[in-house]
């Protein structure tokens, strides 16, 4: 029950263990273009360069930045989290020319003031985190894709910890670029990440791609300044995605198979179904904290829906709650980076575990821990709370 990676779902787990099949089985090409299919579905897209970047969520994120951004181009990030932080470290990495601003951890940006910026600092990229974990708020992306095109810039945004669990529309919103990860709402495990880019950006790409020598045609563009990665060129990636078939790396094939459960789980749930549902127990674990009596932090207006903020008592250990859920009710539940270290617990409700069971079960550990540590609480003031959600909502 902590922010990401939580338990996955057993379907997924399941998938995983099937055989392997060769790169260039017409059964594993057959995969990959489902598997493409299903994501833009996910991702609530038509684009057709939707694929996955084999590595972590963060293997995305470099992709992305390292493929649509030349060395000294400028790219604008604002940062509220811990996430901000790492586009704007890789794109630093990537050599383009980083322009940042900055808020309290817990607050997001206005509209207003991200056009601001973009006015002053002229970026060919904005990158924007969509859900930062690290604060548990949700920057809101609906009205930044107009402004993006009004001032001609490209826009990207990490949606790794949100997407599946909080309203999230690619095309609607006039994304560029998205890159995301399985191990949060998705139910799966880290080390895939579905990653989508719009025509326009498959275009920049293109105009900076180039194969790499060995399986060259004639006829192919060597550039002197290629994409600074071999292995996240999106050029090459989108080859071999594509009906080109160029080789490039070799598909993670199980990873391959969980992404592909992963999304098709999602599909058959449906997309609005799944984020209603973590939706409501977000809103079941929030009033059970606070039937605790305790404090819930961040943006209240801004909450993602799958991990709830919670600042820790004044007196009481936040390491040794944790430790004592792991180990007498084998519950995890996390704290945060950076300055909200040891200052904030984080408890996810997300994926496979977005579930009534598990929001209520934690609730009562939650509760006996604190009681155990000596802080006064209200006697079954969680789990009544909680239930009191659940009961609203089925009236
Ligand atoms: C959890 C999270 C990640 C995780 O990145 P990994 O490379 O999969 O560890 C990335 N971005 C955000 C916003 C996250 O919340």
């Amino acid at each position: 029950m902590g922010p990401g990676p939580v338990n996955a779902d057993p379907r997924v787990l399941r998938a995983m263990s099937a055989q392997l099949v060769g790169q260039y089985d017409p059964a594993m090409t057959a995969y990959m273009n489902e598997t493409m299919e299903l994501y833009r579905g996910v991702f609530r897209t038509c684009n057709e360069a939707t694929l996955l970047v084999d590595g972590t969520s963060r293997a995305g994120i470099e992709a992305a930045l390292v493929s649509l951004l030349a060395p000294g181009d400028r790219v604008l990030v604002p940062i509220f989290g811990r996430f901000g932080h790492l586009l704007a470290e890789i794109a630093r990495r990537a050599g383009a020319e980083v322009h940042t601003r900055e808020i309290e951890w817990g607050g997001v940006f206005t509209a207003a003031a991200i056009e601001r910026a973009i006015v002053e600092v002229r970026p060919a990229l904005l990158a924007v985190v969509h859900g930062d974990t690290s604060t548990t708020v949700a920057q809101p992306l609906d009205e930044l894709g107009a402004i993006c095109e009004r001032h001609g810039v490209l826009f990207y945004t990490d949606v790794t910890a949100s997407l599946g669990g909080n309203p999230f529309e690619m095309d609607a919103w006039g994304l560029d670029a998205a890159t995301a990860g399985l191990q949060k709402c998705l139910g799966g495990p880290s080390g895939s990440a579905p990653l989508s880019l719009s025509p326009r950006a498959v275009e920049r790409v293109q105009a900076r791609s180039s194969v790499e020598a060995g399986i060259r045609s004639a006829g192919d563009v060597v550039r002197e300044h290629p994409i600074r990665s071999n292995y996240f060129d999106l050029g090459m990636i989108l080859d071999y995605w594509g009906e080109k078939r160029l080789n490039h790396h070799t598909e993670a094939t199980s990873m391959l198979y969980g992404a592909r459960e992963c999304a098709r789980l999602l599909l058959e749930e449906g997309m609005d179904t799944a984020i209603d549902r973590h939706r409501l127990h977000g809103a079941a674990m929030l009033a059970g904290v606070e039937g605790l009596g305790l404090e819930v932090f961040g943006d209240r207006a801004h909450r993602m829906h799958n991990v709830v903020g919670v600042s820790i008592p004044d007196g009481v250990n936040g390491d040794r709650v944790r430790g004592a859920l792991l180990e007498d009710f084998a519950i995890e539940i996390g704290t945060s980076f950076g300055p909200l270290h040891g200052r904030i617990w984080r408890i996810g409700t997300m994926g496979y575990n977005a579930r009534r069971d598990t929001v209520l079960t934690t609730l009562a550990a939650l509760e006996q821990v604190l009681r155990a540590e000596g802080h006064r609480l209200t006697a079954g003031g969680g789990v009544a709370a909680a239930r009191d959600v659940y009961a609203s909502e089925a009236a």
